[in-house]
Protein backbone atom coordinates (compact mmCIF):
# COMPACT_ATOMS: atom_id res chain seq x y z
CA UNK A 1 0.00 0.00 0.00
CA UNK A 2 1.61 3.17 -0.79
CA UNK A 3 -1.62 5.74 -0.28
CA UNK A 4 -0.95 7.21 3.48
CA UNK A 5 -3.81 6.19 5.74
CA UNK A 6 -6.10 9.12 5.72
CA UNK A 7 -8.34 9.38 8.74
CA UNK A 8 -10.35 12.42 10.05
CA UNK A 9 -7.62 14.01 11.76
CA UNK A 10 -4.98 13.76 8.62
CA UNK A 11 -7.10 14.84 5.61
CA UNK A 12 -6.81 17.87 4.00
CA UNK A 13 -9.73 17.97 2.15
CA UNK A 14 -13.10 16.33 3.31
CA UNK A 15 -16.48 14.91 1.67
CA UNK A 16 -18.74 13.97 4.45
CA UNK A 17 -22.50 12.36 2.82
CA UNK A 18 -25.59 13.05 5.42
CA UNK A 19 -28.22 10.85 4.01
CA UNK A 20 -31.86 11.52 4.79
CA UNK A 21 -32.41 9.05 7.51
CA UNK A 22 -29.84 11.49 9.87
CA UNK A 23 -31.90 14.72 8.64
CA UNK A 24 -35.12 14.07 8.97
CA UNK A 25 -36.89 14.00 12.31
CA UNK A 26 -39.60 10.93 11.33
CA UNK A 27 -41.52 12.24 14.89
CA UNK A 28 -41.50 15.66 13.72
CA UNK A 29 -41.58 15.45 10.11
CA UNK A 30 -38.84 18.30 10.12
CA UNK A 31 -34.93 19.04 9.51
CA UNK A 32 -33.64 17.47 12.76
CA UNK A 33 -31.97 20.31 14.21
CA UNK A 34 -30.05 18.70 17.02
CA UNK A 35 -28.61 16.83 15.03
CA UNK A 36 -27.57 19.46 12.73
CA UNK A 37 -26.07 21.30 15.34
CA UNK A 38 -24.32 19.02 16.51
CA UNK A 39 -22.56 18.06 13.37
CA UNK A 40 -22.55 21.86 12.77
CA UNK A 41 -19.73 22.09 15.91
CA UNK A 42 -18.07 19.27 14.57
CA UNK A 43 -17.30 21.12 11.25
CA UNK A 44 -16.79 24.28 12.12
CA UNK A 45 -14.03 22.50 14.60
CA UNK A 46 -12.87 20.63 11.48
CA UNK A 47 -12.28 24.05 9.61
CA UNK A 48 -11.15 25.29 12.28
CA UNK A 49 -7.93 23.30 12.03
CA UNK A 50 -7.24 24.52 8.51
CA UNK A 51 -9.27 21.05 6.95
CA UNK A 52 -11.63 21.90 4.22
CA UNK A 53 -14.71 20.48 4.20
CA UNK A 54 -17.58 19.56 1.74
CA UNK A 55 -21.09 18.41 2.85
CA UNK A 56 -23.42 16.19 0.34
CA UNK A 57 -26.99 16.00 1.63
CA UNK A 58 -29.65 14.32 0.95
CA UNK A 59 -33.00 14.73 2.83
CA UNK A 60 -34.60 17.23 -0.04
CA UNK A 61 -37.57 14.53 -1.52
CA UNK A 62 -37.90 12.62 2.64
CA UNK A 63 -38.53 16.74 3.83
CA UNK A 64 -40.67 17.65 0.85
CA UNK A 65 -42.89 14.93 0.86
CA UNK A 66 -43.99 15.73 4.35
CA UNK A 67 -44.13 19.52 3.71
CA UNK A 68 -46.42 18.73 0.98
CA UNK A 69 -48.67 15.69 2.76
CA UNK A 70 -47.81 13.35 0.44
CA UNK A 71 -47.41 10.51 3.51
CA UNK A 72 -45.13 7.04 2.24
CA UNK A 73 -47.00 7.02 -0.86
CA UNK A 74 -44.65 5.98 -3.94
CA UNK A 75 -44.44 8.66 -6.09
CA UNK A 76 -43.68 8.98 -9.29
CA UNK A 77 -40.78 11.26 -11.20
CA UNK A 78 -42.58 14.32 -10.85
CA UNK A 79 -44.01 13.80 -7.76
CA UNK A 80 -40.05 13.40 -6.67
CA UNK A 81 -38.77 16.38 -8.41
CA UNK A 82 -41.69 18.35 -6.54
CA UNK A 83 -41.35 17.01 -3.04
CA UNK A 84 -37.36 17.67 -3.68
CA UNK A 85 -38.28 21.36 -5.09
CA UNK A 86 -40.09 21.64 -1.88
CA UNK A 87 -37.72 19.77 0.53
CA UNK A 88 -34.74 21.13 -1.07
CA UNK A 89 -35.29 24.61 0.19
CA UNK A 90 -36.18 23.65 3.57
CA UNK A 91 -33.38 21.55 3.64
CA UNK A 92 -30.69 24.70 3.22
CA UNK A 93 -32.46 26.48 5.58
CA UNK A 94 -31.91 23.95 7.90
CA UNK A 95 -27.98 24.07 7.44
CA UNK A 96 -28.04 27.41 7.38
CA UNK A 97 -29.80 27.82 10.78
CA UNK A 98 -27.44 25.06 12.14
CA UNK A 99 -24.16 26.36 10.42
CA UNK A 100 -24.44 30.35 11.35
CA UNK A 101 -23.54 30.27 15.34
CA UNK A 102 -20.06 29.17 13.84
CA UNK A 103 -19.97 32.28 11.46
CA UNK A 104 -19.93 29.40 8.39
CA UNK A 105 -21.85 30.73 5.45
CA UNK A 106 -24.24 27.43 3.92
CA UNK A 107 -23.77 27.86 -0.08
CA UNK A 108 -25.62 25.47 -2.02
CA UNK A 109 -24.48 23.46 -5.10
CA UNK A 110 -27.04 21.27 -7.22
CA UNK A 111 -25.42 18.73 -9.60
CA UNK A 112 -26.57 16.52 -12.24
CA UNK A 113 -24.49 13.34 -13.24
CA UNK A 114 -23.47 15.40 -16.27
CA UNK A 115 -21.99 17.56 -13.77
CA UNK A 116 -19.77 14.69 -12.53
CA UNK A 117 -18.67 13.06 -15.68
CA UNK A 118 -18.75 15.51 -18.61
CA UNK A 119 -15.41 17.36 -18.81
CA UNK A 120 -16.17 20.45 -19.41
CA UNK A 121 -19.15 20.77 -16.97
CA UNK A 122 -16.99 18.97 -13.99
CA UNK A 123 -14.20 21.91 -14.93
CA UNK A 124 -17.17 24.03 -14.87
CA UNK A 125 -18.75 22.73 -11.18
CA UNK A 126 -15.03 22.28 -9.65
CA UNK A 127 -14.06 25.86 -10.67
CA UNK A 128 -17.26 27.28 -8.68
CA UNK A 129 -17.05 24.67 -6.33
CA UNK A 130 -12.75 25.65 -5.37
CA UNK A 131 -14.28 29.13 -5.60
CA UNK A 132 -16.65 29.16 -2.50
CA UNK A 133 -14.19 27.08 -0.81
CA UNK A 134 -11.45 29.83 -0.95
CA UNK A 135 -14.33 32.44 0.43
CA UNK A 136 -14.67 30.22 3.17
CA UNK A 137 -18.18 28.58 2.76
CA UNK A 138 -19.80 25.02 3.24
CA UNK A 139 -20.44 24.07 0.22
CA UNK A 140 -23.47 21.68 0.25
CA UNK A 141 -23.88 19.70 -2.47
CA UNK A 142 -27.19 17.48 -3.68
CA UNK A 143 -28.73 15.55 -6.60
CA UNK A 144 -30.38 18.52 -8.81
CA UNK A 145 -33.40 16.00 -8.33
CA UNK A 146 -36.24 18.83 -9.79
CA UNK A 147 -34.43 18.39 -12.98
CA UNK A 148 -33.27 15.05 -13.50
CA UNK A 149 -34.87 12.16 -14.99
CA UNK A 150 -34.64 8.38 -14.17
CA UNK A 151 -32.37 7.83 -16.84
CA UNK A 152 -29.95 10.48 -16.00
CA UNK A 153 -29.89 10.40 -11.62
CA UNK A 154 -27.89 9.20 -9.67
CA UNK A 155 -30.82 8.42 -7.37
CA UNK A 156 -27.90 7.82 -4.25
CA UNK A 157 -25.92 10.57 -2.96
CA UNK A 158 -23.53 7.90 -1.80
CA UNK A 159 -22.46 8.19 -5.74
CA UNK A 160 -22.99 11.36 -6.04
CA UNK A 161 -20.37 12.15 -3.27
CA UNK A 162 -17.46 9.91 -4.46
CA UNK A 163 -17.88 11.80 -7.84
CA UNK A 164 -17.63 15.00 -6.12
CA UNK A 165 -15.08 13.95 -3.99
CA UNK A 166 -12.88 12.57 -7.22
CA UNK A 167 -13.69 15.85 -9.42
CA UNK A 168 -12.49 18.61 -6.19
CA UNK A 169 -9.25 16.05 -5.40
CA UNK A 170 -10.74 15.41 -1.70
CA UNK A 171 -8.49 13.00 0.20
CA UNK A 172 -11.10 12.14 2.34
CA UNK A 173 -14.56 10.53 1.95
CA UNK A 174 -16.54 10.30 5.15
CA UNK A 175 -20.08 8.18 4.26
CA UNK A 176 -22.26 8.70 7.61
CA UNK A 177 -24.41 5.04 7.88
CA UNK A 178 -26.74 3.47 9.64
CA UNK A 179 -24.26 1.13 10.59
CA UNK A 180 -20.74 1.74 11.84
CA UNK A 181 -18.89 0.14 9.37
CA UNK A 182 -18.47 -3.08 7.56
CA UNK A 183 -18.75 -6.62 8.73
CA UNK A 184 -18.33 -10.11 7.78
CA UNK A 185 -21.81 -10.52 7.79
CA UNK A 186 -24.98 -8.34 8.82
CA UNK A 187 -24.47 -8.15 12.62
CA UNK A 188 -28.22 -7.18 12.83
CA UNK A 189 -28.80 -11.41 11.80
CA UNK A 190 -25.58 -12.90 12.26
CA UNK A 191 -23.50 -12.74 15.93
CA UNK A 192 -20.89 -14.31 14.61
CA UNK A 193 -20.07 -10.92 12.17
CA UNK A 194 -16.70 -9.06 12.82
CA UNK A 195 -16.37 -5.32 12.32
CA UNK A 196 -13.41 -4.44 9.40
CA UNK A 197 -11.51 -1.39 10.85
CA UNK A 198 -9.81 -1.27 7.42
CA UNK A 199 -9.74 -2.66 4.03
CA UNK A 200 -6.98 -1.78 2.00
CA UNK A 201 -7.68 -3.69 -1.62
CA UNK A 202 -11.61 -3.40 -2.65
CA UNK A 203 -11.60 -7.82 -3.48
CA UNK A 204 -14.87 -9.83 -4.56
CA UNK A 205 -14.93 -11.07 -0.99
CA UNK A 206 -15.26 -7.35 0.23
CA UNK A 207 -18.39 -7.39 -2.49
CA UNK A 208 -19.46 -10.15 -0.72
CA UNK A 209 -19.79 -8.55 2.58
CA UNK A 210 -22.40 -5.77 1.45
CA UNK A 211 -25.04 -8.36 1.09
CA UNK A 212 -28.01 -6.77 3.35
CA UNK A 213 -26.26 -5.35 5.42
CA UNK A 214 -27.79 -1.78 5.43
CA UNK A 215 -31.32 -3.45 4.19
CA UNK A 216 -33.26 -1.71 6.67
CA UNK A 217 -32.40 1.71 5.91
CA UNK A 218 -36.31 3.54 6.27
CA UNK A 219 -35.49 7.04 4.57
CA UNK A 220 -32.58 7.05 2.49
CA UNK A 221 -32.08 4.53 -1.01
CA UNK A 222 -28.02 3.26 -0.44
CA UNK A 223 -27.37 0.36 1.64
CA UNK A 224 -24.00 -0.70 1.78
CA UNK A 225 -23.72 -1.72 -1.88
CA UNK A 226 -23.85 1.53 -3.07
CA UNK A 227 -21.12 2.76 -0.17
CA UNK A 228 -18.55 0.29 -1.72
CA UNK A 229 -19.65 1.34 -5.10
CA UNK A 230 -18.76 4.41 -4.11
CA UNK A 231 -15.28 3.67 -1.95
CA UNK A 232 -14.52 1.89 -5.29
CA UNK A 233 -14.47 5.19 -7.48
CA UNK A 234 -12.78 7.23 -4.35
CA UNK A 235 -10.24 4.88 -4.59
CA UNK A 236 -9.54 5.04 -7.89
CA UNK A 237 -9.22 8.90 -7.26
CA UNK A 238 -6.79 8.25 -4.70
CA UNK A 239 -9.59 9.27 -2.02
CA UNK A 240 -9.83 7.06 0.96
CA UNK A 241 -13.58 6.06 2.19
CA UNK A 242 -14.46 5.96 5.78
CA UNK A 243 -17.98 4.62 6.61
CA UNK A 244 -19.03 5.21 9.96
CA UNK A 245 -22.29 5.31 12.31
CA UNK A 246 -24.32 8.76 11.37
CA UNK A 247 -27.58 8.53 13.99
CA UNK A 248 -25.20 9.64 17.26
CA UNK A 249 -24.84 13.12 17.89
CA UNK A 250 -21.77 13.79 16.92
CA UNK A 251 -20.43 11.63 14.23
CA UNK A 252 -17.37 13.13 13.32
CA UNK A 253 -16.20 13.60 16.88
CA UNK A 254 -17.17 10.46 18.01
CA UNK A 255 -15.06 9.00 15.57
CA UNK A 256 -12.19 11.03 16.77
CA UNK A 257 -12.86 9.83 20.13
CA UNK A 258 -12.64 6.56 18.79
CA UNK A 259 -15.71 5.14 17.93
CA UNK A 260 -15.77 2.38 15.37
CA UNK A 261 -15.39 2.68 11.34
CA UNK A 262 -14.26 1.27 8.18
CA UNK A 263 -11.55 2.74 6.69
CA UNK A 264 -11.03 2.17 2.59
CA UNK A 265 -7.53 3.20 2.16
CA UNK A 266 -6.46 4.06 -1.60
CA UNK A 267 -3.02 2.97 -3.59
CA UNK A 268 -2.55 6.38 -4.70
CA UNK A 269 -2.94 10.24 -3.98
CA UNK A 270 -5.72 12.44 -5.23
CA UNK A 271 -3.10 14.12 -7.63
CA UNK A 272 -1.05 11.05 -9.02
CA UNK A 273 -4.62 9.55 -9.82
CA UNK A 274 -5.60 12.81 -10.98
CA UNK A 275 -2.45 13.07 -13.80
CA UNK A 276 -2.25 9.43 -14.73
CA UNK A 277 -6.09 9.88 -15.97
CA UNK A 278 -5.14 13.30 -17.81
CA UNK A 279 -1.82 11.24 -19.53
CA UNK A 280 -3.07 7.70 -19.69
CA UNK A 281 -6.88 8.25 -20.43
CA UNK A 282 -7.75 10.84 -22.64
CA UNK A 283 -7.38 11.06 -26.68
CA UNK A 284 -5.71 14.45 -27.19
CA UNK A 285 -7.48 16.66 -29.30
CA UNK A 286 -4.18 18.89 -29.91
CA UNK A 287 -0.69 20.00 -30.16
CA UNK A 288 0.73 23.18 -28.57
CA UNK A 289 4.35 23.90 -29.35
CA UNK A 290 5.91 26.30 -26.91
CA UNK A 291 9.26 28.24 -26.67
CA UNK A 292 12.43 27.04 -24.19
CA UNK A 293 11.66 29.31 -21.62
CA UNK A 294 8.31 27.95 -21.32
CA UNK A 295 8.90 24.33 -21.36
CA UNK A 296 11.39 24.69 -18.80
CA UNK A 297 9.03 26.30 -16.59
CA UNK A 298 6.81 23.50 -17.40
CA UNK A 299 9.52 21.02 -16.29
CA UNK A 300 9.42 22.75 -13.01
CA UNK A 301 6.04 22.28 -12.24
CA UNK A 302 4.72 25.99 -13.15
CA UNK A 303 1.70 26.51 -15.45
CA UNK A 304 1.52 26.93 -19.34
CA UNK A 305 1.05 30.61 -19.78
CA UNK A 306 -0.08 31.78 -23.24
CA UNK A 307 3.07 33.74 -23.80
CA UNK A 308 5.41 30.84 -24.47
CA UNK A 309 3.31 29.09 -26.93
CA UNK A 310 4.58 29.08 -30.06
CA UNK A 311 2.00 27.36 -32.31
CA UNK A 312 -1.43 25.45 -32.04
CA UNK A 313 -2.61 22.30 -34.13
CA UNK A 314 -5.82 20.89 -33.61
CA UNK A 315 -9.07 21.02 -33.11
CA UNK A 316 -9.81 20.81 -29.34
CA UNK A 317 -12.37 22.49 -27.05
CA UNK A 318 -11.68 24.25 -23.60
CA UNK A 319 -10.82 20.95 -21.51
CA UNK A 320 -9.76 18.68 -23.75
CA UNK A 321 -6.56 17.16 -23.51
CA UNK A 322 -3.60 18.54 -25.32
CA UNK A 323 0.05 17.38 -26.20
CA UNK A 324 2.78 20.15 -25.18
CA UNK A 325 5.86 20.11 -27.02
CA UNK A 326 9.11 21.29 -27.06
CA UNK A 327 10.37 23.17 -30.43
CA UNK A 328 12.50 20.14 -31.36
CA UNK A 329 9.28 17.95 -31.24
CA UNK A 330 9.83 16.50 -27.78
CA UNK A 331 6.98 15.80 -25.64
CA UNK A 332 6.99 17.71 -22.86
CA UNK A 333 3.28 16.57 -20.95
CA UNK A 334 -0.61 16.48 -21.61
CA UNK A 335 -2.61 19.10 -20.18
CA UNK A 336 -6.71 20.15 -20.42
CA UNK A 337 -6.51 23.64 -22.30
CA UNK A 338 -8.23 26.35 -20.37
CA UNK A 339 -9.05 27.89 -23.55
CA UNK A 340 -10.25 26.53 -27.15
CA UNK A 341 -8.21 26.16 -30.15
CA UNK A 342 -9.06 29.04 -31.87
CA UNK A 343 -8.93 31.62 -28.63
CA UNK A 344 -5.51 29.72 -27.87
CA UNK A 345 -4.41 30.57 -31.36
CA UNK A 346 -5.04 34.18 -30.61
CA UNK A 347 -3.21 33.97 -27.56
CA UNK A 348 -0.21 32.52 -28.44
CA UNK A 349 2.58 34.27 -27.78
CA UNK A 350 0.19 37.14 -25.68
CA UNK A 351 1.10 37.85 -22.00
CA UNK A 352 -1.51 37.12 -19.45
CA UNK A 353 -2.40 40.68 -18.74
CA UNK A 354 -3.54 41.20 -22.73
CA UNK A 355 -5.37 38.25 -23.04
CA UNK A 356 -8.73 39.95 -22.51
CA UNK A 357 -7.95 42.20 -25.35
CA UNK A 358 -6.82 39.72 -27.77
CA UNK A 359 -10.22 38.06 -26.90
CA UNK A 360 -12.70 40.25 -25.56
CA UNK A 361 -12.86 37.61 -22.26
CA UNK A 362 -10.39 35.79 -19.73
CA UNK A 363 -10.45 32.47 -18.55
CA UNK A 364 -8.07 33.25 -16.37
CA UNK A 365 -3.72 33.44 -17.21
CA UNK A 366 -3.04 30.23 -17.69
CA UNK A 367 -3.52 27.81 -21.25
CA UNK A 368 -3.04 24.78 -18.83
CA UNK A 369 -3.15 25.04 -15.43
CA UNK A 370 0.04 22.97 -13.20
CA UNK A 371 -2.60 20.62 -11.76
CA UNK A 372 -3.80 19.77 -15.31
CA UNK A 373 -0.72 19.21 -16.23
CA UNK A 374 1.06 15.22 -16.46
CA UNK A 375 4.69 15.95 -17.25
CA UNK A 376 5.70 13.36 -19.38
CA UNK A 377 8.63 10.99 -17.73
N1 LIG B 1 -31.04 13.47 -3.59
C1 LIG B 1 -32.00 12.84 -2.75
C2 LIG B 1 -32.65 13.84 -1.80
O1 LIG B 1 -32.06 14.81 -1.45
C3 LIG B 1 -31.44 11.73 -1.89
C4 LIG B 1 -30.73 10.62 -2.53
C5 LIG B 1 -30.25 9.63 -1.47
O2 LIG B 1 -31.01 9.35 -0.54
O3 LIG B 1 -29.12 9.15 -1.54
O4 LIG B 1 -33.73 13.67 -1.37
Amino acid sequence: MSGSVTGLAAARRIVVKVGSALLVDEAAGDPHHAWLAAFAADAARIRERGQQLLIVSSGAIALGRRRLGLGRRKLDLPGKQAAAAAGQSQLMHAWENALAPHGIIAAQVLLTRDDTEVRHRWLNARATVETLLGFGCAPIVNENDTVVTEEIRYGDNDRLAARVAQMIGADLLVLLSDIDGLYTADPRRDPAARHIPLVSELTPEIDAMAGGSNADAGVGTGGMATKLAAAKIAAAAGCATMITLGSRPSPLGAVEEGALCTLFTPSTTPAAAYKAWIAGSLAPQGVLTVDAGAGAALRAGKSLLPAGVRSVEGRFEKGDAVIVRDLDGHEIGRGLARYDASDAAKIAGVKSGDIEKALGFTAGPTLIHADDLALAR
